[in-house]
């Protein structure tokens, strides 16, 4: 804390991870004496930078850009950049720290890193994003490159912003590489990336039911948000014979008895662009909440998939009431320190989003495998291998929590499993 004065966000993230590692130091006091803990709480590097751009008015705006390459002990560093005004060095290195983790749960070699800006792209138009972008990508481009460090999108960054970086950078460096993911089918993008976080989450969530000796079949699932990750979650999730009661915006939310229709929530959401409370006024027997959230409803399964601390322990209280027995976490965060352990008091099998979102970095790993070969694998494919690391990610998550007595524990499984792949790198890689 010291050390860190004035980063609350990261520091939050640090005690709340080392938590979880208490019980594998104890157990291996070689990590201890080859300082593994003080290495992995520090970021290899970080780098901070003007991004200076010119508005439509001719007037030159500042923003302020960030990478953290926090972690290459297993592979080039992998991590999102998000462009947001709340973006700061302890929002950044937060973000950094926990994508390790969640990178080495899914099997694929990709360090973690984080970046961004404070720069905030609503309002402003294409041209100005593109300059913006132009701007950003020829500073940082220092510091990345396909072997080192390869960026992705995030709050802010779509395939919008990833197509104007990598023009510039292509640009730059007269190369054409796959040092940024999430790019456009055209140029080197990968098929099931969109579906991927959503169908990553069901696929997580059916090892979980298999675990307990069920499945989704003939089960009811409330989900929140009608973003990219609840849309994906929902269609899975009703593919795999559960019926989906609920979905949500930062408005309210929607109760359908009959099961969403996913068609009409596609046609607000992604072609009108409008707000999730017209579903009521097309589809009859469901009804709009205004400004409340999902969980107060009965369902066997919740998966959240809007945004953080959007289940308060009250919520999660509500869900436990209502005979909700499995929760996994589609957002990053949803879930408030209070909702987790309530869950955990009260034997709900709670999938922690580490672990259950990986999906969606775990198709960026294959977009870099593609890029590498130079080939384009089918969706099927691609669907495939998604499916295999999700499978993989519970069974890591259930062996690390039994191996160090935390059995059932996803949380402290998901922690344990994907800090001590990275530890054992360390390890055998000397101080460094
Ligand atoms: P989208 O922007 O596509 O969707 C977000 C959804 O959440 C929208 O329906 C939005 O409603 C709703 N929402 C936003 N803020 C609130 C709020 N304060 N209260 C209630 N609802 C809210 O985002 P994604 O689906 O891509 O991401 C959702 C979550 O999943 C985020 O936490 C993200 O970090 C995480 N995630 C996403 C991945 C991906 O691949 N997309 C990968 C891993 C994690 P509205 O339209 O009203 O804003």
């Amino acid at each position: 804390q010291k050390r860190n004065p004035n980063e609350p966000e990261f520091q939050q993230a640090v005690l709340e991870v080392l938590e979880s590692f208490e019980p594998v130091v104890e157990a291996r006091p070689e990590l201890e004496k080859n300082g593994i803990i003080d290495r992995i709480v520090e970021p290899e590097r970080m780098v901070m930078f003007r991004v200076p751009w010119v508005d439509d008015e001719g007037k030159v705006q500042v923003n302020r850009g960030f990478r953290v390459q926090f972690n290459s002990a297993i592979g080039p560093y992998k991590g999102g950049l998000r462009f947001h005004p709340s973006v700061n060095a302890s929002v950044i290195k937060f973000l950094g720290f926990e994508q390790c983790f969640k990178n080495s749960l899914t099997g694929l070699p990709m360090g973690g890193g984080k970046g961004g800006s404070d720069f905030d792209p609503k309002g402003k138009s294409d041209a100005e994003v593109m300059r913006f972008c132009q701007s950003f990508i020829t500073e940082l481009s220092k510091h990345i490159g396909q072997f080192t460090d390869v960026p992705a999108g995030d709050i802010g960054v779509g395939g919008r912003e990833i197509g104007f970086m990598y023009g510039q950078y292509k640009r730059l460096r007269n190369e054409f590489t796959g040092v940024l993911t999430g790019k456009g089918l055209s140029y080197g993008g990968s098929l099931a990336r969109t579906e991927a976080t959503g169908y990553g989450l069901c696929y997580y969530m059916k090892e979980m039911l298999a675990y307990k000796g069920t499945s989704f079949e003939g089960k009811t699932v409330a989900i929140s948000g009608s973003g990219n990750v609840a849309i994906y979650a929902c269609q899975k999730a009703t593919e795999l014979g559960a019926k989906v009661v609920t979905v949500s915006d930062s408005n309210g939310f929607i109760y359908d008895p009959n099961g969403i229709n996913l068609d009409v929530v596609k046609d607000i959401k992604e072609v009108k662009r409008g707000r999730i409370k017209e579903y009521a006024d097309r589809v009859p027997g469901s009804t709009y909440t205004e400004g409340q959230r999902p969980w107060s409803v009965k369902c066997d399964v919740a998966l959240p998939c809007a945004t953080q601390n959007e289940i308060s322990g009250d919520d999660a209280k509500a869900l436990i009431a209502n005979g909700c027995k499995f929760v996994a976490e589609g957002a990053n965060m949803p879930s408030t320190p209070e909702a987790v352990e309530a869950f955990l008091a009260n034997g709900i099998f709670f999938g922690p989003a580490k672990a259950a979102n990986a999906g969606g970095v775990a198709t960026s790993g294959l977009e870099m495998s593609q890029n590498s070969l130079r080939l384009s694998w089918t969706f099927e494919e691609v669907d495939q291998r998604l499916h295999d690391i999700m499978v993989n990610i519970f069974k890591t998550c259930i062996q690390s929590a039994e191996k160090y007595g935390h059995k059932d524990n996803l949380v402290m499984g998901a922690n344990i499993g994907g800090f001590e792949k990275i530890a054992d790198a360390m390890l055998a890689q000397g101080v460094c």
